[in-house]
């Protein structure tokens, strides 16, 4: 009999030990085992010949659902890591990074192709016959030239004119496997490749020198530097060799046209892995990947876990982004994983960005990555030129001071785009009493409500809790109820009628939620359909606006006095990708900030010296207060329908931790948002000068923590290198 020890998707730090008669599968094989009354599906993640529990006491294993593993050893051992790391259930990571159309026991053989065929009929028809059917003719000139995938011929074609051709025996599916495709080594085609210049030829060679082996890349480059050619050019070179390459992307930067560049330059097929897709789909590119059927992967943050049979490369786009951590259940952040995975496959990872974050500016700086530089924008394009608006005792309209107006009408004259940034949707943040000042707020969040006047609503941003537009004060039953400060609907609303000759456009998540709606409004940006674009954080993500000449930034003051430790980086982020968007084709370029405080050193640096001067500075402030990444961090969130129980257990939790004199314990203090949803939020926060230290500490009391009679009334969670405070 041999013990199986199996990773299960329960929250317990541990494995479940059954039995098994026969000979030892393989490790990261699923199983089906049972669990008190039900059946659960779970990983074979170790073997052993003995038990802590009497071998009368171990139930057998329902059934082996796998020949081949799910999980390479890559995986496993990421997996391992993630848990020891992050202190997290092994048998919930293993959950995290599995795809869920394996979570639940569902078939891991890879499905067969479906592909669209010419009949010996369809050969011989005159394509005149359908003259009166354009889209079947088309499709038939291209089947009889070569046989097309299902899918792709639905997109192409519509699933009407392949019925219709069908129904007249002129072509018929056929099935065939994966592996019997021509594979896509042999296919690579180059086209479009530019000539790189001085600094991405270095920045390319640096990384080729590196293929075979595990090193890291820090790529500094400025917007429009070209820093996406240098991925380019060394992925060719990894592609040759005939290994793959995993890159990765914030989620809204996953549009068709980013997977179109790397399409086209290589003329392969991509995965593409977002949240948009089906599990089956999901699951699909998975497969393939594992297989070694795809060259290049491209995918938001849970892609990391996708195995490669030949891996090359990996590649973090835009490192510095926040979505790139994961804010519940498995804290991981995708950047830090990737260093480890390019660490356990023995390849090189190139971080990209214009904004690095501070930690990975540090390790950059320290040696720990290698850093590399692209300080020119690439062609001829030049930076836009950053000032700041004062904006004091001047009248605002829609929350534009009247110098900036005619700086917009300026640049429209002259037939450019200009952009407007503020940070919030909605029509106003607030809905106020003139008459006594009564604010209309969320009671389950203590937190104003926002007017939505398109939706007739007033929603809560925070719990997503909505009620209708009140008529009368809550308070003092007032009709004389006034909009507080400025969104993007009512900017959008006060440009137009300002404007009446121009066309404005709003991005934000209430304009850009469904399937490809944010790509059909870049297209019809580019298309110059629009000439006013309006948008919040959506539009600092790396889109290309090449007619945008002048940015304007309306609010971000606010930032200026948060109290959270990394606003002032992220702020600084912001300005700077937001400005890259303008000028970026042969136009100069202008960004305007309107503030309050012009002379903020924080602004004046950024403006006059740029994003890596003001990082610097920044990093050399974290060291003197002690902070991330000249320390270390973990935070403890609890929340509780009562404060006093989310207080008290984070006391008890804090009370742990007295008696280690090398890590500090902050708190418990209210979160920065103090209720959300009805519940008091709380935290602890945990900080030593050492990793190390700050781990062996927790890992001593997490046990005690899980125990905690508190425990069933407070929610709680641990994140290790909390990135947000909220
Ligand atoms: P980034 O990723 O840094 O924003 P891109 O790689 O997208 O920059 O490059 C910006 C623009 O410059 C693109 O249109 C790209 O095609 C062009 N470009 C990049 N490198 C070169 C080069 N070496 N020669 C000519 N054009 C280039
Ligand atoms: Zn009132
Ligand atoms: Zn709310």
């Amino acid at each position: 009999m041999t013990i199986l020890r199996i990773a299960l998707p329960i929250p317990k730090r541990q494995l479940f030990d059954y039995s098994y008669q026969g000979p030892a599968p393989e490790l990261g094989v699923r199983v089906q085992v049972p669990f008190g009354p039900r059946t659960m599906v779970g990983l074979v993640w170790e073997i052993a010949d003995t038990s802590q529990w009497p071998e009368a006491k171990l139930k057998p294993i329902i059934q082996l659902l796998d020949d081949k593993p799910v999980f390479n050893t890559t995986q496993i051992t990421l997996c391992n890591w993630l848990a020891t790391y992050y202190k997290h259930p092994i048998g919930d990571v293993v959950q995290t990074a599995l795809p869920v159309a394996l979570r639940k026991g569902g078939s891991n053989e890879s499905k067969l192709l479906q592909y669209w065929t010419v009949t010996d009929l369809g050969q011989q028809t005159d394509l005149n016959d359908l003259s009166r059917a354009p889209k079947q003719q088309a499709c038939l000139v291209q089947l009889k030239a070569g046989e097309l995938e299902k899918s792709q011929a639905n997109q192409q074609f519509g699933p009407a004119s392949l019925k219709a051709l069908a129904a007249k025996e002129y072509i018929t599916l056929k099935e065939k496997k994966r592996e019997q495709l021509e594979p896509w080594a042999k296919q690579i085609c180059i086209s479009d490749k530019p000539q790189a210049n001085t600094q991405q030829a270095l920045a390319i060679s640096c990384i080729e020198a590196s293929i075979g082996k595990f090193a890291s890349f820090l790529l500094e480059g400025i917007t429009g530097s070209g820093k996406t050619e240098v991925y380019l050019q060394a992925i060719e070179s990894v592609l040759l060799q005939g290994q793959q390459v995993l890159i990765l992307v914030p989620e809204i930067g996953l549009t068709p046209q980013t997977v179109f560049r790397f399409k086209h330059r290589f003329g392969i097929e991509v995965g593409v892995l977002h949240s948009a897709l089906t599990d089956n789909e999901r699951l699909a590119v998975w497969q393939q990947s594992a297989a070694g059927q795809l060259g290049l992967i491209i995918g938001t943050r849970s892609a990391i876990f996708t195995p490669m049979l030949t891996p090359g490369l990996l590649i973090v786009d835009e490192e510095h982004d926040a979505s790139y951590k994961q804010q519940d259940g498995l804290r991981y952040h995708a950047r830090d994983l990737a260093v480890m995975r390019a660490h356990t496959e023995n390849i090189p990872l190139v971080l990209g960005t214009a904004t690095p974050a501070l930690e990975t500016l540090n390790n950059a700086l320290t040696g720990k990555y290698q850093h590399l530089h692209l300080p020119l924008r690439a062609g001829n394009a030049v930076v836009a030129k950053q000032q700041v608006f004062d904006i004091r005792q001047q009248p605002l309209e829609f929350g534009l001071a009247k110098g900036m107006l005619e700086r917009i009408a300026l640049h429209l004259k002259q037939g450019s785009q200009v952009m407007l940034f503020i940070n919030r949707r909605g029509y106003a943040p607030a809905l106020m009493c003139h008459c006594c000042g009564h604010v209309e707020q969320c009671h389950s969040c203590n937190k104003p409500f926002t007017l939505h006047k398109s939706l007739h609503k007033l929603q809560c941003h925070h719990c997503g809790g909505a009620k209708g537009i009140p008529k009368v004060c809550e308070n003092c039953h007032s009709s004389e109820l006034t909009s507080q400060g400025v969104g993007t609907e009512q900017l959008e609303q006060g440009l137009a009628g300002y404007f009446p000759q121009y066309k404005s456009v709003r991005i934000d998540s209430d304009t850009t939620r469904g399937k490809n709606k944010l790509d059909k409004m870049l297209n019809l940006i580019n298309n110059n359909e629009y000439q006013i674009l309006i948008g919040t954080q959506i539009l600092s993500k790396g889109h290309h606006f090449p007619n945008v000449t002048l940015v304007v930034i309306m609010d971000v003051d606010g930032a200026l006095f948060s109290a959270d430790y990394r606003a002032a980086e992220h702020l600084a982020q912001l300005i700077t990708q937001l400005a890259g968007r303008a000028g970026r084709a042969q136009k100069p370029g202008e960004m305007w900030l309107q503030t309050y405080d012009p002379a903020h050193p924080l602004l004046q640096d950024l403006i006059n010296n740029g994003y890596g001067h003001f990082a610097r500075y920044a990093l050399l402030e974290r060291q003197q207060a002690n902070l991330p990444p000249y320390t270390y961090q973990a935070l403890f969130k609890a929340q509780a329908l009562s404060a006093r129980d989310a207080h008290e257990f984070l006391q008890q939790i804090a009370d742990l931790f007295v008696h280690e004199a090398s890590v500090a314990c902050l708190g418990p203090i209210p979160a920065l948002m103090e209720k959300r949803q009805g519940h008091y939020r709380m935290q602890l926060l945990l900080q030593s000068q050492q990793r190390s230290t700050l781990q062996q500490a927790i890992n001593q009391h997490i046990n005690q923590i899980e125990n905690l009679g508190l425990g069933q009334k407070v929610r709680w969670a641990l994140d290790i290198d909390p990135q947000d405070f909220s």
